[in-house]
């Protein structure tokens, strides 16, 4: 039968291996749209575009040769042709990512593809920031993780070491502290818990018992 889950939250509460696992449990597809965010940015950041300028970010991604895969057991992540699965989490793209998610024809032109690409699947975890509350009012299930930023930013740095992207957390706290501000204050869509939304904090726990809760929270 039909399952379409919303998955947000901040970044390093374990989201995107929570979405991932949690899709492949429930023989679901998965659409990160982080990920479509940060192509986005790649793409502005190739060409040299401005970031203080939104017309001009706008008029960069209008026709965006992108593509993404939704297999939660294989990243495909495309821009021109080429695969940038591993260097739309490099520093440049994380450090511009708010920017440009903050202009609003990038985000209207995304959850458009973000619309289609879940309407194609009858299955699927989809997960980002505003999915319960502007992408996909209606899901079934709306999921929003949250956790410490110190729990979120140790995450991150561990995981940050495991790539070879070096040990920094002290700025790795303060990028996450960074981001979640200019994500939770940005005009549009910004990052908040739909009303519907089942809260899980997993600052306390392991990725186990948290697809453990979830498949709860599914089956209910
Ligand atoms: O989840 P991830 O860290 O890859 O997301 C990167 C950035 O993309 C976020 O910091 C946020 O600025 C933006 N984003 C968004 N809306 C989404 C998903 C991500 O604005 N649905």
């Amino acid at each position: 039968s039909s399952l379409v889950v919303a998955m947000d939250g901040p970044s390093g509460t374990g989201k995107s291996s929570v979405s991932r696992q949690l899709a492949q449990q429930l023989g679901a597809r998965y659409l990160d749209t982080g990920a479509m965010y940060r192509i986005a940015t790649l793409h502005v950041l190739r060409k040299g575009v401005d970031l203080g300028d939104p017309d001009a970010i706008a008029d960069a991604t209008a026709g965006l040769p992108w593509s993404i895969g939704t297999d939660p057991t294989r990243e495909q992540v495309l821009l021109d042709g080429e695969d940038v699965a591993q260097e739309i989490r490099g520093d440049a793209v994380t450090k511009a990512v708010s920017a440009v998610s903050a202009v609003p024809a990038v985000r209207a032109r995304l959850v458009d593809a973000q619309r289609r690409l879940t309407g194609e699947a009858s299955r699927i975890v989809v997960e980002g920031r505003d999915i319960g509350t502007v992408v996909l009012p209606d899901a079934d299930v709306k999921i929003f993780l949250t956790a410490s930023a110190a729990a979120r930013a140790q995450r991150r740095n561990a995981q940050n070491l495991a790539e070879g992207r070096g040990d920094d957390y002290a700025e790795v706290l303060a990028d996450v502290e960074r981001r979640d501000h200019l994500d939770s204050t940005r005009a549009v869509s910004p990052l908040r818990p739909a009303d519907d939304s089942v809260l899980v904090d997993t600052s306390e726990l392991g990725i186990d018992d948290v697809i453990g809760r979830l498949l709860l929270v599914v089956s209910e």
